[in-house]
């Protein structure tokens, strides 16, 4: 049966109904009184989001450009930056500071383990002459379904006093408590087709003021992503070049849902979906990539032994038309991991859980008690 197509991957995560009809209106003039009135509504909202005063841009990029951005405003060759890698993503933070000439020092952790805090304090702390320019830290690694603890690294760096803290929140914002102002992020990255409901194709950059005084001095080339071009235009409701109107149509919907829910809501029913989910896995005898301290609530990570993690994907697609993503570099078989990011039901998740029963059960595995996973997310849902 065609067109029921079900998303469980991180990103490109489902579109609610009333987003795809934002999105089917014609384009209109990015020029136009109607669209600076859609973009000041949808500024206001980003920073509501964001828990932030600051300013957050909106960029024509995917998430690695809004990435990208967030390193060649602020940062200049041979600058010291401390990055952390414990998956893909921190992984492409340090090639990507390396490519643009910064001097690039790692803490690592395993994929599937978090980042070690105290490494940071220690490296902070010994850097008593303060060159340490920026902190660069993903806050969910979507590789490996890990949190890390950006509150207590963040602590640290504001210790430090010199260093910017600049955050990959692309699978963090719109499913964990990011409060930019409350705890002073400089500097976050995000993309549309992860938390924020919307298809690929708009980066989001948030900047606070300490990040701005190091723009004014920051020396990287810059231009498309040239941040203070973007910021200009924002304060008159505009853009320095041509978004894709109709995306920020769709944004402007996306957002007026998110609100009508609320953050509060928002983080619970990640939180939920996440429980229910790692609490289905285990009963099913599949065990977890990452540690429940530190589970992602947009994504969890499978390490199955006796069945292949590939062989579950393919099934999950073609018998139930359900895409799981798999592992990724070193992971590529090894694990498959189930998103729940965004605009995700707990009805999803039971979709998602039975049909991965239906699926074991068709290849032959026999380490599970049938039911025992929707048996498990169903506990989790009635108590929440
Ligand atoms: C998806 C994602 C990105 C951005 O990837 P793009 O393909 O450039 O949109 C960056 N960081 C993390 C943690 C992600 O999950």
């Amino acid at each position: 049966m065609d067109d029921k197509h079900m998303l469980m991957i991180p990103g490109p995560t489902p579109v609610p109904e009333k987003v795809l009809l934002a999105l089917s209106k014609h384009p209109i003039g990015h020029r136009s009184g109607e669209f600076s009135q859609i973009m000041a509504e949808v500024t206001q909202n980003l920073k509501w989001l964001h828990q932030t005063q600051n300013d957050v841009l909106v960029l024509t990029v995917s998430g690695t450009g809004a990435m990208e951005a967030g390193i060649i405003n602020f940062l200049s060759p041979g600058d010291r930056v401390l990055v952390g890698s414990n998956g893909k993503f921190g992984d492409r933070w340090a090639a990507m500071s390396a490519a643009f000439g910064l001097e690039v020092e790692t803490i690592t952790a395993d994929w599937g383990k978090p980042l070690d805090t105290e490494q940071f304090r220690e490296k902070l702390a010994a850097d008593t002459e303060k060159n340490i320019k920026a902190v660069i830290i993903t806050h969910s690694e979507t590789s490996t379904g890990v949190l890390n603890d950006l509150e207590t690294i963040n602590r640290h760096v504001k210790e430090h006093g010199e260093a910017l803290m600049i955050v990959d929140a692309v699978t963090s914002l719109g499913a964990v408590n990011l409060p930019v102002d409350e705890w002073g992020i400089d500097v976050v990255a995000s993309g549309s087709q992860k938390g924020y409901m919307i298809p690929p194709g708009l980066g989001f950059v948030s900047v606070s003021p300490k990040a701005w005084e190091a723009y004014k001095t920051a020396k990287l080339p810059r231009f498309y992503l040239d941040l203070g071009k973007y910021s200009k235009t924002a304060a008159k409701n505009s853009n320095p070049f041509t978004p894709p109107v109709n995306l920020v149509v769709a944004l402007q919907a996306a957002l007026r849902m998110m609100q009508a829910e609320g953050l509060e809501s928002i983080f619970a029913r990640h939180q939920r979906l996440m429980r229910a989910t790692r609490e289905a896995v285990q009963a099913l005898s599949l065990p977890l990539f990452g540690p429940d301290e530190a589970a992602s609530p947009a994504i969890t990570a499978v390490a199955p032994v006796s069945v292949e993690s590939e062989q579950i994907r393919a099934v999950m697609k073609k018998r139930f038309d359900i895409s799981l993503a798999g592992g990724q570099d070193d992971y590529k078989g090894k694990i498959f991991r189930i998103g729940h990011l965004g605009f995700v039901s707990d009805r999803d998740i039971l979709a998602a859980i039975g049909a991965l029963e239906a699926t074991l059960r068709e290849l032959g595995y026999e380490s599970m008690t049938p039911g025992a996973g929707i048996a498990a997310a169903a506990r989790v849902f009635a108590q929440s």
